[in-house]
């Protein structure tokens, strides 16, 4: 399997309950590298523009006003099989389906403030990271 990109963002309700360090860990200990990383207060705009598949969606104004309701962290991961590993990391987007374990089982406290996003395919992980991050800003981990 080659080595992927993906996009995770920590969501407001994660960033508020202070486990950007324990998310982060969990990528670490899977074997994921973070090569690129921001916190970010998104505009309406930005969360707009970032979930715009789900624009006719009933919960798309929730889900804005979630994710501009504070502060984010914003990673992209590296490693082999990154997108697949990073969904299996974070769980079931509803947390009452999550596997023990998982970001959702440990965090979310629903399906709507659940705790993590990551990218679904390598196709929307190309989108995702050229949404937050110049080519600049993601690094290479050759040490
Ligand atoms: N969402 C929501 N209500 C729903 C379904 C989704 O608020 O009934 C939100 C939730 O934050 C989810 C995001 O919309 O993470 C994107 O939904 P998707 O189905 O793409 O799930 P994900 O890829 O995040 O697991």
């Amino acid at each position: 399997m080659a080595v992927q990109r993906t996009i995770s963002i920590i969501k407001p309700d994660a960033v508020a309950k202070n486990v950007i360090g324990a998310i982060y860990n969990r990528f670490e200990t899977s074997g994921l590298k973070i090569v690129a990383a921001k916190m970010l207060h998104l505009s309406r705009e930005q969360a707009e523009g970032f979930y715009a598949e789900h624009k006719e969606r009933p919960f798309f104004k929730a889900l804005v006003d979630f994710m501009t309701s504070g502060p984010i962290m914003v990673q992209v991961l590296e490693g082999e099989n990154a997108v697949l590993k990073n969904r299996e990391i974070m769980g079931a987007t509803n947390p009452s389906e999550a596997l023990a374990g998982t970001l959702r089982a440990d965090y979310a406290v629903s399906i709507d403030e659940n705790a993590v996003h990551g990218s679904d395919s390598e196709e929307s992980a190309a989108r995702e990271i050229a949404y937050f991050f110049t080519e600049t800003e993601v690094c290479a981990r050759t040490r």
